[in-house]
């Protein structure tokens, strides 16, 4: 308990803001799969639901408990990350000018190339880590929308949020956050100015890499998110209801996982750093990441799970690693209980700026000593 009595995220996550259903005492709250709703006598709604594309009670404890979560007004959930992106990006009327990191999560920066290239909209992609750069490259007037990512995939610079939100906001613009990799536990990207925020629920919020998923929130409902929630009912890129409840099943959970999760991969970063197979970790809460101040006075909880490694060597060395890996699993995605690890220049194609020897870690829950030692095994042939 925090003072003033008010419960602490973690109570409000683990009983999903104290549910108790009226009607039952059910301390779990109901999946209702109907896809329509019944008018009464007068041929007035009942609720105010009328159609499963437009809405679903099964959504508005997971929607309500990602807004209590964020310190947001509302919360919008999507199919996947990827559509919640879209929603946003829609919002942007042609002849404006978006500006987001030149290295960022690769899907949604292909799909900012495609929504920008035909709706006339100029898209200027920055050095994120560098206020300066923003500043320079953001056209007054034009600018509608800073998108910013942090931390970002797959070298974990830190982006300054507070100081990419007064930038923007002096142009006229927006800024919006995805926060996938940096759970509101940490940073609550709207306290640092944020007007939007974004996550793939895919990742840490469901946490078992078993629901695809996206969420909005707004620090307003202002009319560009009553615009956001307008584009997920008319292209129905609307999450099923038993994946909505799978999500909050997983949310109960959120703060053990990601605190569990932060600490092994501190361990890890740690053992790793200097490691004569390895060329450098890259992780904010190690002394030596150039973000790490920066990441000590944004992020409140913990540098969060997800770290990288460069091996010594080129893309088959850093493939070996993978291959050789037993505990950690060798696959794409982040954010779950288990370990992943990734060659991520494979994963993102032909076009991928990344370094060819890095190896991208998402760390889970287990226990690190088993972590460490599987990783050690894997390096051994290197170098
Ligand atoms: C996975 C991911 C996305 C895309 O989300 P999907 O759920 O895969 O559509 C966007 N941003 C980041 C940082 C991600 O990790």
């Amino acid at each position: 308990m925090s003072d003033n009595d008010k419960p602490t995220i973690d109570t409000i996550l683990a009983q999903v803001s104290h549910f108790i259903d009226p009607g039952t005492g059910a301390i779990v709250p109901p999946i209702h799969t109907s896809t329509t709703f019944a008018r009464n006598e007068s041929y007035e709604t009942i609720g105010k639901y009328i159609y499963g594309r437009n809405d679903s009670p099964t959504y508005d404890p997971v929607e309500k408990l990602i807004a209590e979560l964020e310190g947001a007004a509302e919360a919008c959930i999507f199919a996947s990350g990827q559509a919640a992106g879209a929603a946003a990006f829609e919002t942007v009327p042609p002849g404006k000018q978006i500006l987001a990191p030149a290295v960022m999560y690769h899907g949604l920066q292909e799909l900012l190339r495609r929504i920008a290239e035909r709706r006339g909209i100029e898209v200027t992609f920055y050095d994120a880590k560098d206020l300066a750069a923003l500043e320079k490259a953001i056209v007054p007037g034009k600018a509608d929308l800073v998108w910013i990512e942090t931390l970002l995939n797959p070298t974990w610079d830190v982006i300054d949020v507070a100081g990419s939100a007064r930038i923007a906001h002096k142009a006229g613009a927006v800024l919006a956050v995805d926060a996938t990799v940096t759970p509101a536990l940490t940073l609550r990207a709207i306290d640092h100015g944020a007007d939007y925020v974004f996550h793939s629920t895919t990742k840490y919020l469901n946490g078992h890499s078993d629901v695809t998923g996206g969420v909005l929130a707004c620090r307003k409902a202002d009319a560009r998110w009553e615009e956001m929630k307008q584009i997920r009912r008319m292209i129905g890129g609307i999450m099923g209801p038993f994946e909505a409840w799978l999500l909050l099943r997983g949310m109960r959970t959120l703060a053990v996982r990601y605190d569990k999760a932060a600490s092994n991969a501190m361990k890890i970063a740690r053992h790793f750093s200097s490691h004569r197979a390895i060329e450098k970790v890259v992780y904010p809460g190690l002394e030596s990441h150039p973000g790490h101040e920066l990441a000590k006075r944004q992020m409140k909880r913990g540098f969060g799970g997800m770290l990288s490694i460069y091996v010594k060597g080129g893309a088959p060395e850093a493939k070996l690693v993978a291959t050789k890996a037993r505990k950690f699993i060798a696959a794409t995605s982040l954010g779950g209980v288990e370990s992943l690890l990734e060659h991520r220049a494979t994963v993102e194609g032909p076009h991928s700026s990344v370094a060819k020897n890095l190896l991208r870690i998402s760390v889970g829950i287990e226990d690190p000593d088993d972590l460490i030692a599987d990783l050690e095994q894997a390096l051994s042939g290197i170098a």
